[in-house]
């Protein structure tokens, strides 16, 4: 099949989940300026009061506010693409977004809870339940952790003791890993790029990648105190390599290999200025490296997004280790997802607009800023942090106005997520109800077996 055939303008789903506000946001009275619809797909920035808020709607392939289960997240953005994966192609799904704003919570969640699981274990225990088909008649999965720190990689399942990291041998092996090409692609499928001795761990089961990325992370910390880094400050991998046999209908054997990579970025965040001069030249070379890599990951996707690669456009794969390394998965015959994560809090409003902007970017459709002024009187045209108790006060104040206003549709905006969240339960059940009548009724005609319900939206 020609790279051209599966679409690349279809292959790449943006997406955006917003988070509910933080403890620590709801104690500080934080103004919740971002709302968003997971049945409209917008997400609606509002940004500074009075004559000059500007109200910014932007909207995507799916959107995922704080009554989206970590489940509907999974269905919606991996699902689909494991499939892929299990047919021998290679792709990836990014979590984007500021630090604090769910990257992780939706990448790896909390891993030990069925329900609070992130995208990483599910898709562990998404394949496992798929490979169990009996129409598999050999499998073989295994998993690895990388982390792009600086443009230098570093392995997280290197099994090394965690106290010896700073060591001569840790450094060695770490030292040992490197980004090459195989060049006997077609005969050593699944190859290409790849991470010269990157350690590779068979999976046997669901549980086994679940005991890998505690290792990693508890490795991650580890490594993190003692090298001065933080883990928003890299790139994380995780990749699940399924090779199988699958007997086909018509009694044939089809041979696959298959990649999915997982990837949490770093805060997108660090890759601003933190203002020049001060900063000491180590983390100036630091925040350059996260710029050029993001940059170069966002102009990829959206070069593949306008269908560049058809065009012969050049893509720039090669301007950072990231989308070098990435570099099957993305455009040609893959699916990608990129999940942008954002707060609803007025602290975080720029970098908020600035991930969307990159989000609706790789989208491909660029949609224009409405001014709508909620009030039209005596404003000083600035958003500020609400001061703690701020409420509206005594009325005499445009700001508290608007700020109100704010707050009413936070709240109807959550209102109504709660009622559309409810009405997805409620159908969710109802069709399990109706699968299991069905299956109790019993085979009046061949009917097919009832398999594990999964539930649709
Ligand atoms: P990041 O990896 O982007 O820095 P985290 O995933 O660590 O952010 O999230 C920061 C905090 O917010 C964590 O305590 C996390 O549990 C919480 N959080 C993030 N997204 C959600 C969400 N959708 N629902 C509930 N809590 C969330
Ligand atoms: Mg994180």
């Amino acid at each position: 099949m020609s790279s051209t055939e599966m679409g690349e303008q279809s292959g790449i789903q943006v997406v955006v989940r917003l988070r509910p506000m933080s403890d620590r946001e709801l104690k500080g009275n934080t103004l919740p300026v971002v709302t968003a619809s997971t049945e409209k797909r917008e997400v609606t920035v509002i940004k500074g009061t009075g004559a000059r808020t500007l109200r910014n709607t932007f909207a995507f392939d799916n959107v995922f506010t704080s009554f989206s289960t970590q489940q509907e997240v999974f269905d919606q953005t991996l699902a689909p693409v494991i499939s892929d994966v299990l047919g021998g192609y290679e792709s990836t799904v990014f979590a984007y977004g500021q630090t604090g704003t769910g990257k992780t919570h939706t990448m790896e969640g909390t891993i030990h809870d069925a329900d609070e699981r992130g995208v990483i274990p599910r898709a562990a225990f998404d394949v496992f339940r798929r490979l169990a088909d009996e129409s598999y008649v050999e499998h073989a999965v295994s998993a690895s952790f990388l982390e792009i720190y600086n443009e230098e990689l570093c392995d997280l399942l290197l099994d090394v003791d965690p106290d010896d990291i700073a060591a001569a041998k840790a450094r060695e092996k770490q030292q040992a890993l490197r980004l090459v090409e195989d060049p006997s692609t077609a005969k050593r499928k699944g190859r290409g790029m790849y991470v010269m001795n990157l350690t590779e761990e068979t999976v046997k089961r669901p549980e086994d990648v679940l005991a890998l990325m505690q290792r990693a992370s508890t490795r991650r910390q580890v490594g993190e105190t003692k090298m001065n880094k933080q883990s928003s400050r890299s790139h994380c991998v995780f990749t699940l390599r399924v090779d199988s046999k699958r007997r086909m209908p018509d009694g044939s054997v089809m041979e696959c290999a298959g990649k999915l990579h997982m990837v949490d970025l770093a805060g997108s965040e660090c890759a601003k200025s933190a203002g020049g001069d001060s900063l000491d030249p180590s983390r100036e070379r630091e925040r350059k490296n996260i710029n050029q890599s993001l940059l170069t990951l966002g102009r990829v996707i959206t070069l593949l997004k306008a269908g560049g690669k058809a065009k012969g456009e050049r893509i720039p794969y090669r301007d950072s280790k990231l989308t070098r390394l990435l570099q099957e998965s993305l455009g040609g015959r893959c699916k990608t997802c990129v999940i942008a994560t954002v707060s609803p809090s007025s602290m975080a409003v720029d970098e908020t607009l600035s991930t969307l902007q990159y989000a609706q970017s790789a989208h491909g459709i660029i949609n224009k800023p409405t001014a709508s002024s909620m009030l039209k009187v005596n404003v000083d045209g600035h958003a500020r942090p609400a001061t703690a108790g701020g409420n509206a006060g005594n009325g005499s104040s445009t700001q508290d106005w608007s700020e109100m206003e704010c707050r009413m549709q936070y709240l109807e905006a959550q209102a109504e997520e709660a009622a559309a969240a409810l009405a997805r339960k409620h159908a969710e059940q109802s069709s399990l109800i109706d699968r299991a009548e069905r299956a109790e009724a019993g085979p009046i005609t061949p009917a097919p077996r009832p398999s594990t319900p999964t539930p649709t939206l």
